[in-house]
C-alpha cells in the first residue's frame, strides 16, 4: 500500500478480529445468557457462515489494506470444525506479524498442539475465577476450572508462552475471587488481564452498578500484592499494564468503561457471517459476504473495505462516559467477535 489507510480521526487499520463462528459451548450470562440462547436458538447455518476460503480471501484483502495482526475469536473459535487448517492458511498471509486466538479453554487440551503446529503465535484463555462455584456461575454451568487449567497446561507443553488469561469482573459475582486469580499466576510468565464488564449488545442486562472499575480492581489486588504502572508495550495497547513491585511479573487491566481508549483504536472486526464492523459497539456492519459470493474482484472488495474505514468515526466508549444515559447499543459480542 502506498498511503496508509486511516479513518476520520487519523487512526490506521492494524488489527482484524475474526469471529470464526457464532456458536459457543458456554453460556456466560454476560455474553450469551442461557435464557436467550436456548436449544431452539437459531445460530447461523453452515451456508450462512463464511467458509475457510472466504475468511482467507478477506483476511488477505485486509492485510493488503494495512492489517498486521489477526485475532481469531467467536463465539468459541475451537467449536469451528477444522480450525487448525484455517490457522495454517492465515499464518501464511504476507505481512501478518501476529496471529492470536481467544478461547474459553474447554477444548484446548485437544487442539493446543495442532494450533501451535499450524502456526498460531499467541493464546488468550478466558478464566473468570479459580473458584469452581463462582466460575460455573460465570460460564452458565458449562465447565469446571480444572478443565480449563488442564487446557492451559497442554498449551504450555505445546510451546505457547506468555499466555494471557482474561477475567471479566462482575460485581457481586466474581470480584471476591480476583486476588486469588492474580496470585495464582504471579511469578509465572502468564499475564492475567482483568476486564471491566462491558455493555456490549442488548442481552446481558448490563448496568453500571455491575461494573467493578479498573481503579477498584487495582486497589483490591494492590492491597495484597503492591503494583506500579508500567508503560505500554506498543502505542494503542488495550490493557493498561501494572507490574508487581517485587518483580514477580505483571497484570493488565482493560478499562473500556471507565478509561476508554478509542483514540488509539485500530481494530476492525469481521463477523462469522461476513459483516465488517468498525467498532465493538457498532449497530450495523457492512456485508462483505454478499459481494464476495456475487463475484466481486479484489479491487472492488478493497474499495469497499477501504471506503468504510476512511469514513469511520466510531468512538462509542468515549461518548459513553459523556452521556448521562447509556446510548443505544448494537450487535452482540458472540456474533461480531470479542
Ligand atoms: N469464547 C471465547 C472466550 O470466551 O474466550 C472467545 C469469544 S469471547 C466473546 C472474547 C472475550 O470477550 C472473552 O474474554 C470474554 O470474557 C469477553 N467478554 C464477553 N462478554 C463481555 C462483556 N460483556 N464485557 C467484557 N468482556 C466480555
Ligand atoms: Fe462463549 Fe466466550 Fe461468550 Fe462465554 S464469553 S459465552 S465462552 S463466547
Ligand atoms: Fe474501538 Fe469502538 Fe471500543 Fe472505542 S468503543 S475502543 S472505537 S471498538
Amino acid at each position: 500500500m502506498d498511503t496508509p489507510l486511516t479513518d476520520k480521526f487519523n487512526r490506521p487499520i492494524r488489527d482484524l478480529r475474526i469471529s470464526v463462528i457464532d456458536k459457543c459451548n458456554f453460556r456466560c450470562p454476560y455474553c450469551m445468557p442461557a435464557e436467550i440462547f436456548g436449544a431452539d436458538y437459531n445460530f447461523l447455518t453452515n451456508h450462512e457462515l463464511l467458509s475457510d476460503e472466504e475468511i482467507v480471501r478477506l483476511a488477505m484483502l485486509f492485510a493488503q489494506m494495512g492489517v498486521t495482526k489477526f485475532r481469531l475469536t467467536g463465539g468459541e473459535p475451537l467449536v469451528r470444525p477444522h480450525l487448525p487448517q484455517l490457522v495454517a492458511r492465515l499464518a501464511e498471509i504476507p505481512g501478518i506479524q501476529d496471529l492470536a486466538l481467544t478461547t474459553n479453554g474447554y477444548y484446548l487440551s485437544k487442539y493446543a498442539g495442532q494450533l501451535k503446529e499450524a502456526g498460531l503465535h499467541r493464546l488468550t484463555i478466558s478464566l473468570d475465577s479459580l473458584d469452581d462455584e463462582v466460575f460455573q456461575v460465570m460460564n452458565g454451568r458449562k465447565s469446571t476450572v480444572s478443565r480449563v487449567l488442564a487446557g492451559l497446561a497442554v498449551a504450555e507443553a505445546s510451546g505457547f508462552q506468555a499466555i494471557k488469561i482474561n477475567c471479566v469482573v462482575k460485581r457481586g459475582v466474581n470480584d471476591h475471587t480476583i486476588v486469588a486469580l492474580a496470585r495464582r499466576f504471579k511469578g509465572s510468565e502468564h499475564i492475567v488481564r482483568f476486564i471491566e464488564y462491558m455493555d456490549v449488545g442488548n442481552l446481558n442486562g448490563w448496568k453500571m452498578d455491575d461494573v467493578v472499575t479498573a481503579d477498584e480492581i487495582l486497589r483490591l489486588i494492590g492491597a495484597d500484592m503492591p503494583l506500579e504502572p508500567t508503560p505500554p508495550n506498543y502505542p494503542g495497547e488495550v490493557a493498561n499494564r501494572y507490574r508487581y513491585l517485587d518483580g514477580e511479573g505483571e497484570i493488565g487491566v482493560i478499562a473500556s468503561v471507565t478509561k476508554p481508549f478509542c483514540g488509539n483504536c485500530t481494530r476492525a472486526r469481521l463477523s462469522s457471517a461476513g459483516e465488517y464492523y468498525t467498532c465493538l459497539f457498532a449497530h450495523n456492519g457492512t456485508d462483505l459476504r454478499g459481494p464476495l459470493r456475487a463475484g466481486a474482484t479484489d479491487e472492488e472488495m478493497l474499495d469497499l473495505i477501504g471506503g468504510v474505514w476512511r469514513r469511520r468515526t466510531d468512538r462509542y466508549s468515549e461518548l459513553r462516559t459523556s452521556f448521562t444515559r447509556v446510548p443505544a447499543k448494537g450487535a452482540e459480542m458472540y456474533r461480531l467477535g470479542g
